[in-house]
C-alpha cells in the first residue's frame, strides 16, 4: 500500500496485549493499570483475519508486541497462525525477554525470526529499578538462548538521564562479541515518559566514540525500521541508533499498528485511525474491510509532531500501542 506521502506501507506492529510483568518507568505506572477487559481484545482469530487481509494489501512484515506478548497464553500459537499467512516474509517480537527462557525453539519452529529484547542496562541494580522489579540475569540468559537457537537479536535500550546514562557504553560493549545490534531509542514523550528526561543521540554517540574509537557507518540490511548503524573497530555486532526526536523519520515510514483491542493505528503520536473490532464484531465483509483498511493508510499522517501542538495527540500509554 503507497499513502498519499508515497510511503509504502508493508510492516504491520500487531499488540496482542496491554498487560505486562514489569513496570519500566517510562512505560507503565507503578500500579500497572491494564485497561482492557478480556473481551475488548482481540482474539487470535480476529488477529489472523486482520493479517490475512493486510497481506493481501502489501503488508509483509509482522511484529508482536504488547504489553508483554508473552504475558498472553498462546503468543506462540499466534505466531503459527501468522507464519501460515500467505505473503507474510518475517515475523519479530518485541519483547523484555523474562518469559521466554527455554522456549526458544518452539518460538522458531512456529516461525519468528526476529527478537527485540528490551534491555536498559546490563547492571542488575539499575534494571530492577528502571523495571521495578526485574531480573536482569533472566534477560542475559534469554539473550544468550536466542543466539543459540540461531534467531537475530537485536537489543532496545532506553537512555534516561539519572538512571542508567553512566552504564550505556557497558550496554553496547555486549555488541563487541556477540552478533548482536544493541540499539539506543531516544525516550518519547508519551505516558509515563513524559516525565523523564531524554538523552540525545548524539550526547550517546558521543560516549560510545570516547569508549571505543571511531564508529564506521554498518549499511548492511537490519531489519525493516528506521534504525541507523555503526560498527566500533573489532566489533562482531553493532551499534544502532532510533532518533525520533532529534532527527524525524516520518518521510521513509513503513508502519502501522494494531492495538490488542483491534484500532488500527496510523501514526504513534495521532489519534487517527480504523476501529477494525467494531468493523469485524459488526459483520463487516472482507472486501468492506479491506477497503477501509485502503482509504485508512491513504490518510496516514504526514508527521509524528511530538515537538509540536497537534489537534489529536495520542493519550494510550506505550504498554497500549506497544512501542
Ligand atoms: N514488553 C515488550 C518490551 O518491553 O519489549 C514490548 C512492549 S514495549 C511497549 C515496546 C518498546 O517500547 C520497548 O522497547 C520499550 O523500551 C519502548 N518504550 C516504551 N515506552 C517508551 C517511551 N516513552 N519512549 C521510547 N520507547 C518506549
Ligand atoms: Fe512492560 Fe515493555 Fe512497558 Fe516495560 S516497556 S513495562 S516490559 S510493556
Amino acid at each position: 500500500m503507497i499513502d498519499h506521502c508515497g510511503r509504502e506501507i508493508d510492516y504491520l506492529r500487531i499488540s496482542i496485549t496491554d498487560r505486562c510483568n514489569l513496570r519500566c518507568i517510562y512505560c507503565m505506572p507503578e500500579a500497572g493499570v491494564c485497561t482492557m477487559a478480556h473481551e475488548e481484545v482481540l482474539s487470535y482469530e480476529e488477529i489472523a483475519r486482520v493479517t490475512r487481509l493486510m497481506a493481501g494489501l502489501g503488508i509483509r512484515h509482522i511484529r508482536i508486541t504488547g504489553g508483554e506478548p508473552l504475558a498472553r497464553m498462546g503468543c506462540l500459537d499466534l505466531i503459527g497462525k501468522i507464519h501460515a499467512v500467505d505473503g507474510i516474509e518475517t515475523i519479530s517480537m518485541t519483547t523484555n525477554g523474562l518469559m521466554l527462557r527455554g522456549r526458544m525453539e518452539q518460538a522458531k519452529a512456529m516461525g519468528l525470526t526476529a527478537l527485540n529484547i528490551s534491555l536498559d542496562t546490563a547492571d542488575p541494580q539499575t534494571y530492577r529499578t528502571m523495571t521495578r522489579g526485574g531480573d536482569v540475569c533472566a534477560v542475559l540468559e534469554t539473550i544468550d538462548q536466542a543466539l543459540a537457537c540461531g534467531l537475530k537479536v537485536k537489543i532496545n535500550a532506553v537512555p534516561v538521564r539519572g538512571y542508567n546514562d553512566e552504564q550505556l557504553t557497558d550496554l553496547a560493549a555486549m555488541a563487541r562479541t556477540r552478533p548482536i545490534s544493541v540499539r539506543f531509542i531516544e525516550l518519547m514523550p508519551m505516558g509515563c515518559g513524559a516525565n523523564l528526561e531524554p538523552v540525545s543521540t548524539g550526547e550517546v554517540e558521543k560516549k560510545i566514540e570516547a569508549a571505543f574509537g571511531p564508529l564506521l557507518p554498518d549499511d548492511s540490511l537490519h531489519g525493516y525500521g528506521p534504525a541507523r548503524y555503526v560498527r566500533p573497530e573489532g566489533f562482531m555486532g553493532s551499534i544502532g541508533f532510533i532518533s525520533p526526536m532529534s532527527h524525524e523519520f516520518c518521510g521513509a515510514c513503513n508502519r502501522v499498528r494494531l492495538t490488542a483491542d483491534g484500532y488500527l493505528k496510523l501514526c504513534l503520536n495521532h489519534t487517527a485511525g480504523l476501529d477494525l473490532r467494531a468493523m469485524m464484531r459488526g459483520g463487516a465483509d472482507d472486501a468492506t474491510i479491506e477497503a477501509a483498511i485502503r482509504d485508512s493508510i491513504e490518510h496516514k499522517p504526514v508527521r509524528h509532531g511530538f515537538l509540536e501542538d497537534i489537534g489529536d495527540r495520542e493519550v494510550r500509554r506505550m504498554n497500549e500501542i506497544g512501542g
